[in-house]
């Protein structure tokens, strides 16, 4: 483990650099606090620190006030050292931040054993930040597929089609649906079925640009936004999305078996008035209408098919007696 060691005198600093040396912790050690809040601020900072209380620069009851104001960066375990023994002192360094008080001279032993609960601490706050990322994850994320689930593919794709009208560009959206999948889950499993899930989402996902969005949007529907997509383009975009499903079969457990989709495309530039929610819907029509050809196809939304709603933000005529 990495340990920062801010001490102005010379000597100190070289004691207590061997010893933790000894102790097997990789030591950066300074000589002032402007140097240790450098430190503390790198890339990869060290995550324990021993910090004189009095130093030049920027003494250490500052350096934890600053390092516990910054809210972004993982959790920094401080120790302050002093030789100021009053209980009034050590309850003013320990309010500046400080997890811990040492008093000089300190004893070898107790440090050791303090920065070891320092340590205990730094795992504890490891286990929360990795807890609170996997529960961020399962929010967000379709726990089969691992894609976008329904609520944050909406929310992205409205995000984006705002922006694309903003930038005067276009939104591709597409409704993808696997064709027959009833048929594939009575025939082979649910595991099957889940494996055909999994597996057209991975294809999905690996056939579109990064910053384009792929999402499962129901049962086995996905929705895939193509950000800032060349309308003229648009069409052979949703042709190589089915082209990716259906041109190789699918391997479940122990089957191999032919899966196709099929695409309802609308484009965000055709329909300008619209909400998304009224996008969404035009290509779910256009999704029906290629299901009713054939299935294994792509269907356009067609413009000027139903009118949009219009935008009631005209105030209502004063009433004149
Ligand atoms: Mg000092």
């Amino acid at each position: 483990m990495r340990i920062l060691i801010a001490e102005d005198d010379a000597l100190s600093r070289t004691l207590l650099e061997r010893t933790l040396q000894r102790s097997g912790y990789d030591v950066v050690a300074v000589a002032d606090g402007a140097e240790a809040l450098l430190e503390l601020s790198s890339q990869d900072p060290p995550r324990l620190a021993l910090l004189d209380w009095v130093m030049p620069e920027k003494d250490g009851l500052e350096v934890c006030r600053e390092v516990r104001r910054r809210k972004d960066q993982t959790y920094t375990y401080l120790i302050l050292l002093s030789s100021r023994e009053s209980k009034q002192d050590i309850v003013y360094g320990l309010e500046s931040g400080a997890d811990d008080y040492l008093t000089k001279p300190f004893d070898v032993d107790e440090l050791k054993a303090r920065l070891r609960t320092g340590e205990r601490i730094l795992e504890l706050e490891d286990r929360l930040v990795e807890a609170r990322e996997s529960m961020r994850f399962q929010a967000t994320h379709d726990l089969l597929t691992s894609l976008w689930n329904r609520g944050v593919i909406m929310e992205l794709v409205t995000r984006e089609v705002a922006r694309t009208r903003r930038e005067g560009s276009c939104t591709a959206v597409m409704m993808c649906d696997i064709d027959h999948f009833k048929r594939i889950n009575d025939q082979f499993g649910h595991a099957a079925g889940d494996e055909v899930l999994r597996e057209v989402a991975r294809r999905l996902q690996l056939s579109v640009r990064s910053y384009d969005m792929v999402g499962r949007y129901g049962g086995e529907e996905f929705l895939v936004a193509l950000n800032r997509c060349d309308p003229g383009s648009a069409v052979s975009r949703a042709e190589n999305l089915r082209g990716v499903i259906g041109g190789r079969p699918f391997q479940a457990g122990n089957q191999r078996l032919n899966v196709s989709i099929s695409i309802g495309l609308a484009l965000s530039t055709d329909f300008a008035g619209y909400s998304v929610d009224e996008i969404l819907h035009e290509a779910d029509m256009a999704l029906y209408a290629a299901k009713a050809a054939g299935r294994n196809c792509v269907r356009v939304a067609a413009p000027g098919s139903r009118k949009p709603v219009e935008n009631k933000t005209t105030e209502s005529p004063v009433m004149m007696q």
